[in-house]
């Protein structure tokens, strides 16, 4: 029997796991086309050209909670199971303890103690509310009422555009004092990863519910390490392309066909690579979106020192793959670029497809710096106030990183890359150091002897900034409009948050095509009550 042909558009963690699941029936011929030289997306790896080595920044500031992450976390395991991956070489061991820092420089923390994990949820919670040291004692009895909304509402399931108040609006409701919300938002931002213009109410309140007061321990949180790519997605890579596979790299999406009628008859994808040698060819750098002629073999954007994306020449000639299902894993304004591109496209009929109009990039810069004196610090600093420093998360990477174990660096991390654009790179670097040593004013004697810079342009990030942009437009199905074209990526995950909303929603999107070709679908699990099995700890070696 003919196997239907897949195309998954964009190899992060959605299109993995879509791949994932569908090659493990027999019924489906997969290709993944990723516009990047490897996989992972947004938790690979960035480079910019202002670094004289143009050494690569990885992600470590990727948090990972085990008793919300549980797809992700069965992901892993079945990927290393069969390929016998060390899981524990990629991820840290657990960390109890958020720090936060505000404006005045004081340092407070979010512990689970010893004798906290002792005590059943959620009393747990009150007990980590009890000596959280952010806001007094009265500010800390207004912080109940907040405890009291996230259990009553939390556990249940909600529906997609339930969005009565955002964060702001409900503290307000519960008649919280102003040091009380301060501390909340901090807090809140830290662990859900989520603005508060994005906290919007009962959706807010389930992911509160699963990350704090669920479980005794589910504060403990791990993070990726710097051998997270190699170690893990390229390892996955190979296992899917032992499962049949293709993967089609630095090759990006440029069109997608219709057949007139209610059906996707396949895509068309432009080569990096095609006309390479050409004289005085175009190319887009797909990070900071640069046009410019290049006509070495080895391209690099000379503004960001990406690997380009292609203008195609004069006379383009993009690949046609033809397919039965599209699964598009694209964050929504790439998806809507595609669409874009032709101004007579059959999917601008759809409502649901010109809802992605609304979605913007968003504009983030990370920063790396090695000290030249040792120290060591357990802090995980996030929630910072973005009006006093500039950036919202620091931390020090050596207890993270092994192979900076004997060093001191230091990661930073902002979502406001808009704002900081307006600074020349000098200026921002010397305003990040002064923000660090206020933060770690153990620093101030030491050093800065390295720092790597990269600003990830809103090409190719999403932003989840706008609470109607989550609620009114997000499309309230996977399923397009059109039977086979299916939507995938974090963006779409309802109920989930970052990487789990990403797996999720690829292992969603492939059980669509599954229950429609008649097969057996892939499992999904639900954080439930009770479930830290540490099975992650029984994985290490
Ligand atoms: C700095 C940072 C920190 C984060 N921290 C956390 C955290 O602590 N915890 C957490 O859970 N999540 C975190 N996230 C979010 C998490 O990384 C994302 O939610 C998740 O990786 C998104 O996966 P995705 O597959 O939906 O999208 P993406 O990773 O964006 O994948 C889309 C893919 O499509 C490709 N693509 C785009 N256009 C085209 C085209 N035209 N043709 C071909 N390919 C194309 C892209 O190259 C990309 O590989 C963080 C993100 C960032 C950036």
């Amino acid at each position: 029997m003919q196997k239907k042909k897949v195309v998954i558009l964009g190899g992060g963690l959605a299109g993995l796991s879509a791949a994932t699941a569908l090659s493990q029936s027999e019924e489906f011929e997969i290709t993944v086309i990723e516009r990047a030289p490897m996989a992972g997306g947004c938790t690979s790896s960035w480079r910019d050209h202002r670094d004289a080595d143009k050494s690569e920044i990885q992600y470590p500031m990727h948090m990972i909670f085990p008793t919300l992450y549980v797809n992700f976390l069965h992901l892993l395991k079945f990927i290393a199971l069969t390929r016998h991956v060390n899981l524990a070489a990629n991820l840290t061991p657990k960390f109890d303890r958020f720090f936060f820092f505000n404006e005045n420089n004081r340092k407070s923390s979010l512990a689970l103690s010893p004798l906290t994990k002792k005590l059943p949820a959620p009393l747990h919670g009150l007990k980590i509310l009890w000596d959280f040291d952010g806001c007094g004692f009265f500010d800390k009895i207004s912080t109940l009422r907040f405890f009291l909304f996230c259990l009553r509402q939390g556990g249940k399931d909600i529906p997609p555009a339930s969005d009565q108040y955002n964060f702001y609006g409900f503290c307000k409701k519960l008649g919280m004092t102003e040091e009380a919300v301060k501390a909340m938002a901090r807090i809140t931002y830290s662990i859900t990863n989520l603005p508060p213009s994005e906290q919007v109410g009962p959706k807010f309140a389930k992911l509160f519910y699963e990350v704090i007061l669920s479980h005794s321990d589910a504060l403990g949180y791990q993070m990726i390490n710097d051998d997270y790519t190699p170690g893990l997605i390229a390892p996955w890579v190979i296992f899917l392309k032992n499962s049949g596979v293709r993967f089609m790299f630095e090759h990006e999406v440029a069109g997608i066909c219709h057949n007139g009628k209610c059906k996707v008859s396949g895509i068309t994808a432009t080569n990096h690579n095609e006309g390479l040698r050409g004289e005085g060819l175009r190319f887009i750098c797909t990070n900071c979106g640069l046009r410019f002629h290049n006509v070495t073999a080895k391209i690099h954007c000379p503004k960001c020192g990406l690997i380009l994306g292609y203008i195609p020449p004069p006379h383009p000639s993009p690949k046609f793959l033809e397919a039965d299902y599209v699964v598009s894993c694209l964050q929504p304004h790439q998806l809507a670029e595609i669409i874009l591109a032709d101004e007579h496209h059959p999917l601008r009929q759809f409502d649901y497809f010109r809802k992605l109009g609304k979605y913007k990039g968003a504009s983030l810069t990370i920063s790396r710096m090695w000290l030249d004196k040792k120290y060591t610090f357990e802090d995980n600093l996030t929630g910072l106030d973005r009006h006093y420093f500039s950036f919202n998360g620091i931390m020090d990477i050596s207890n993270i990183m092994p192979r900076y174990a004997e060093q001191s660096v230091f990661d930073t991390l902002s979502d406001d890359g808009d704002a900081l654009k307006m600074w020349s790179t000098e200026t921002l670097k010397q305003k990040l150091i002064k923000d660090m040593r206020r933060v770690f004013p153990e620093t101030l004697s030491a050093a800065v002897t390295k720092h790597l810079l990269a600003h990830i342009w809103p090409r190719v990030l999403y932003h989840k900034a706008a609470p109607e942009i989550s609620s009114l437009y997000r499309p309230k199905s996977q399923q397009s409009p059109v039977d086979n074209l299916v939507l995938a990526g974090d963006w779409i995950s309802t109920l989930e948050i970052g990487m789990e909303g990403a797996v999720r929603s690829g292992l969603d999107a492939a059980n669509i095509l599954l229950r429609k070709e008649g097969q057996p679908v892939w499992p999904i699990f639900r954080p439930e009550r009770g479930l830290l099995p540490g099975w992650l700890e029984n994985t290490r070696t």
